[in-house]
């Protein structure tokens, strides 16, 4: 009856906290509709890569998710040909060398991930003795339309952001929101000129201050913007533009997913990525509220990149490194998207977790609880992470404790190279409204 419980909580906010170990199976579909009342991510187009027992999940795959160790400054020397074949030949060098011996990198990397392996293991071994769960998981994708992910009229918020024109670009915000009838028609929104204001697209901070969701239209597009949210499109180089006057402005809790740079992401031409000193940048500190912040960062497995946010990054941003929290990747029948124990190919990503203003005391009874906990899910889309917000140790659910984020209440929220919307939350990147386009949502 435990089970029965555990299993009804998840359908209700797809968070499913296991008894024995810190882990959890997340449903993202489920955790992002709590941002929005009228309308609901379609599951098929969340799990446009649903991975089935049967599918064959071939190598490229598993590098649009893990990293290959690689030197940074040849991404844009050379040509794409010359690359691939030189990537093979590395290839075969590289099995070659695990054949007879690691180098120094991958040894730590191997050290790393001999500590954490029971860790996973165990959480795995957890999410496959709850069968009920299985069953429902088998079945997360079903509903709404799949997207067809090639469409060739998408907006390229990336492209057009760089364009001369940008500036004069703007998004209308549809205040009147009584226009079901005609989103249910599929053929106009019936957003009509009384009800909308417009703004500029770029370099400006967009928000919708309603309680409830709000469409919005850019060209012949439309956007969802949930309640309570606001997104401030730019490149890193204007980020100054955005940074708060007034530290009681700041955030409690900043995300970031960086664009590393990585074989996958480049070769797919998916989004741009910057060489790790970019980063250096990002102004962590001015973006931080008074009261201090929880900083989590998405980071690879490459153990050269974990070395740069370890020695260089968390130190210059003022951050104190408290815990990790990991990532596992499961199909849709529980079993692992690849080994968990191929060297290059890692069915985990890590989320490392910090604090800018912080004592020794604390910093201790946070690692304490807050590290190693593992979240399972199946992937959405290219490097699409689970909702965070969702994450049942972080303070955006009703059931967590909320005293890992400083600061007042409700916490002023960011993510940083956002493609998604949360409400409640500020996105910043170069696309933030990338998976707010209509075609990803049904109505209720
Ligand atoms: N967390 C996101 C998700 O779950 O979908 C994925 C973020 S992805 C790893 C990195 C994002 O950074 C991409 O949207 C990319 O376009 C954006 N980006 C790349 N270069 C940028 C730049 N110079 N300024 C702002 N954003 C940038």
């Amino acid at each position: 009856s435990e089970k029965k419980k555990l299993l009804s909580e998840f359908l209700k906010s797809g968070i499913y906290r296991f008894p024995t170990s810190p882990s959890f199976f997340l449903d993202p579909v489920r955790i992002l509709n709590h941002s929005y009342s009228r309308f609901r991510v379609s599951p098929s187009s969340y799990y446009s890569r649903f991975f089935t027992s049967n599918s064959t999940i071939d190598e490229q795959t598993i590098e649009q998710e893990q990293q290959i160790e690689e030197p940074e400054d040849e991404f844009r020397s050379i040509s794409r040909s010359k690359k691939r074949k030189r990537n093979q030949q590395k290839k075969k060098k590289k099995s070659k060398q695990l054949c007879y011996s690691l180098n120094e990198k991958e040894l730590l990397a191997d050290q790393r991930h001999k500590e954490i392996r029971p860790l996973l293991v165990k959480a795995h071994e957890e999410l496959l003795s709850h069968k009920e769960l299985l069953d429902v998981i088998s079945e997360l994708s079903s509903g709404g339309t799949k997207v067809d992910k090639e469409e060739e009229d998408e907006v390229s918020f990336i492209e057009l952001g760089k364009v001369w024109q940008a500036p004069f670009y703007e998004i209308a915000l549809c205040f009147n929101q009584d226009n079901k009838q005609n989103l249910e028609n599929g053929e106009s929104l019936g957003i009509q000129h009384n009800d909308q204001s417009s703004f500029p697209l770029f370099n400006n901070l967009v928000s919708n201050e309603t309680n409830d969701d709000m469409v919005a239209e850019f060209q012949t597009h439309h956007y969802i913007l949930p309640n309570s949210s606001c997104f401030y499109m730019s490149e890193l180089e204007q980020i100054h533009t955005f940074v708060p006057a007034d530290s009681e402005c700041g955030f409690n809790f900043i995300l970031i997913d960086p664009p590393w740079e990585n074989r996958s992401a480049y070769q797919k031409s998916k989004y741009p990525t910057l060489p790790n000193r970019h980063f250096l940048s990002i102004p962590i500190k001015q973006l931080t509220h008074t009261s201090g912040a929880l900083v989590a960062l998405w980071v690879t497995n490459r153990e050269k990149l974990r070395n740069f946010v370890e020695n260089e990054l968390f130190p210059t941003w003022g951050v104190r490194y408290a815990a990790t929290l990991y990532w596992l990747k499961v199909k849709a029948d529980g079993s692992l998207i690849c080994d968990l124990d191929l060297f290059h190919h890692r069915p985990y990503e890590c989320l490392l977790l910090g604090y800018t203003c912080i004592n020794d005391s604390e910093l201790i009874s946070m690692t304490e609880s807050l590290n190693d906990q593992v979240v399972m899910t199946i992937p959405g889309d290219y490097s699409r992470k689970p909702p965070i917000a969702g994450i049942p140790v972080l303070p955006f659910t009703v059931s967590t404790k909320k005293e890992y984020v400083p600061g007042p209440r409700p916490a002023r929220c960011i993510e940083l190279f956002a493609r998604e919307m949360i409400a409640g939350w500020t996105s910043w990147g170069n696309e933030p409204l990338h998976f707010q386009d209509m075609r990803f949502f049904q109505l209720r």
